[in-house]
């Protein structure tokens, strides 16, 4: 799962408008964030095969990141940082909580079993990945579905959808651009953690754009 993370950001703006659109983004993705970081760090491992079916991703080691325990305690404290230093309501926070523990249940779904269910405890994973159309289906789809929300959503409180149109593109076609991209053979994931990372940051920093204070507040516009 790569775009369709944000799948979640993009339903919770809907649900919660509040919440400042760059905080589901990179919560959305944060996981995998600090995934990309302790890759880079050599904490985690992992490689890649392309003769793998959907990803190449052979995830061998990511207790910190991809454990059930790990993704929880990062939700908790990701709402706990945001309440606390973004001094969003607690409603926010317990949402942006959400988003992040989402990459988790995404995860399952189509990673091969390779995420730790408790220390030593066994690894699960649903395996979409080994029927690639149908993953990227769901990607693409869980997008266009929770875009489509955002975009009602800002239409019911007077704003304009164009953010939610743009961002969903800019999405569909980073999907797009990833699925097509040619599988790199390598012992260690050590370019891929840079270029993940990267791709992160910039859309949490495009995402920054898509939330200018009238469109958090929409009785600005009434
Ligand atoms: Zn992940």
């Amino acid at each position: 799962m790569f775009a369709g993370h944000y799948a979640a950001a993009l339903a919770a703006k809907a649900a919660e408008p509040r919440a400042p659109m760059w905080t589901l983004v990179a919560g959305a993705q944060l996981v995998d964030i600090g995934w990309s970081a302790l890759i880079i760090g050599g904490v985690e491992r992992g490689s890649s095969d392309p003769s793998l079916p959907g990803s190449p991703l052979v995830l061998e080691h990511m207790p910190w990141t991809h454990s059930l325990p790990a993704a929880l305690a990062w939700s908790v404290i990701a709402g706990l940082l945001a309440k606390a230093l973004l001094r969003l309501p607690m409603r926010v926070a317990v949402v942006i909580g959400l988003v992040v523990f989402s990459h988790w249940l995404a995860d399952l779904l189509v990673h091969r079993p390779d995420l730790l269910l408790y220390p030593d405890g066994p690894k699960v994973g649903l395996s979409l990945w080994n029927l690639p159309v149908v993953e990227q289906a769901v990607e693409i789809g869980l997008l266009g579905v929770a875009g489509m929300f955002w975009a009602a959503q800002r239409i019911r409180a007077g704003l304009n959808a164009w953010p939610a149109a743009a961002f969903l593109s800019l999405l569909v076609a980073v999907q797009i651009i990833a699925a097509l991209m040619p599988a790199e053979v390598s012992d260690n994931l050590h370019s891929f953690g840079p270029n993940a990372l990267a791709i992160y940051l910039v859309l949490t920093v495009v995402a920054v754009f898509l939330d200018g204070s009238r469109a958090s507040t929409p009785q600005a516009t009434a």
